[in-house]
């Protein structure tokens, strides 16, 4: 494939920049990326493994001459590190983000955007429970959604090229509103992860069950909920103070629902059980006709390294 952007800057090496380094390379979509992240052990990682082409110690030595910026940090940094980066970036450069939560991410970025430079914030709906340097691979991306955000002051050829780029990587894209984003994700990925949270919370304040038998015995359930609920605590405790609205709005919904489905259990109404589960059942279907998810038990993620 050929190079859609000269030199590409990561500020961050974990999971998301490690892997959109990684198809960046893999398809030669960029001359040079150069990356960089808070800690010299990460700095030190990244080098050792080849993460990237060069690893500088600050964000600002990293955006130097850069064509794209990306923001690849917890969401609640993203104002910090854009403020560092401000007054480094070059005339023409696009800046953009990974962060799970949108308008948060574009009111704490903007203004430290400089005239000039282009700001478009992006999400690739793509992860795993891994993090750090170590966690990422050039896969990530197949097939996967990644939303870039239009606004008014957008520029449409950098928004275009940027386009070009998460779909050399793989990805499909699609542009969206920000609160829309917030709202969608707060449904698809923010609630059922603090759900997850808080049932392995419960396992866990069980302790006469947990102590082996959670572990030995564990089931499908429980053990994907494990596996969600292994997520970055940093990277989460960030998505829900940021993305606070829509995220008590579906728990606000779940609540609900939960009372409701409790109401039939104790009440023996086994039809509103039975039509209840036929109707997720079908949302099931339609992820994997969606070739979003597969029947394999490990969520599709075969490329996932361990
Ligand atoms: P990660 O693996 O934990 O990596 C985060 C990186 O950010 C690390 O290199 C870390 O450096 C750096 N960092 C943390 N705090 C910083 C600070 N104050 N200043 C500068 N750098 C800092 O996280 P990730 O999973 O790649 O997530 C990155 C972003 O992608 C987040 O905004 C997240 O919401 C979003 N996202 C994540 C997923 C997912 O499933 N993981 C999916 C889509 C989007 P050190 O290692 O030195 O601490």
């Amino acid at each position: 494939m050929s190079v859609i952007y000269d030199r590409v800057a990561l500020i961050g090496l974990g999971l998301i920049a490690g892997s959109m380094s990684l198809a960046t390379r893999a398809e030669g979509l960029a001359n040079e990326v150069v990356g960089t992240a808070r800690s010299a052990e990460t700095r030190q990682i990244a080098a050792e493994i080849d993460l990237v082409d060069r690893v500088v110690e600050t964000a600002a030595e990293a955006v130097r001459d850069a064509d794209l910026v990306v923001l690849a940090v917890p969401v609640g940094v993203m104002g910090a590190v854009a403020a560092e980066i401000g007054p480094h970036l070059k005339p023409g450069a696009t800046v953009t983000d990974v962060g799970s939560v949108k308008r948060h991410v574009i009111e704490a970025v903007s203004p430290h955007i400089p005239e000039g430079v282009h700001f478009i914030a992006g999400h690739p709906l793509a992860g795993t429970e891994h993090s750090g340097p170590r966690s990422g691979f050039k896969e990530l991306f197949q097939n996967r959604w990644t939303l870039l955000i239009d606004s008014d002051s957008s520029d449409l050829d950098a928004l275009q090229r940027l386009r070009r780029y998460w779909e050399a990587m793989g990805a499909n894209v699609d542009v969206m509103e920000p609160d829309h984003h917030d709202l969608v994700l707060a449904v698809t990925s923010h609630a059922p992860h603090l759900i997850a949270y808080t049932m392995v919370g419960v396992a866990d304040d069980l302790r006469r069950v947990t102590d082996s038998e959670v572990i030995n015995y564990s089931a499908a359930g429980f053990r994907d909920f494990t596996r969600i609920a292994a997520s970055d605590p940093t990277m989460w405790r960030d998505v829900f103070l940021t993305n606070k609205d829509a995220t008590l709005e579906i728990l606000g919904r779940f609540t609900e629902e939960l009372f409701a489905l409790q109401r039939a259990i104790r009440t023996g109404d086994g039809d509103h059980l039975f039509e209840y589960f036929t109707r997720t059942r079908a949302i099931r279907r339609g992820i994997i006709e969606a070739g979003q998810d597969t029947e394999a038990p490990n969520f599709g993620r075969g490329a996932v390294k361990e």
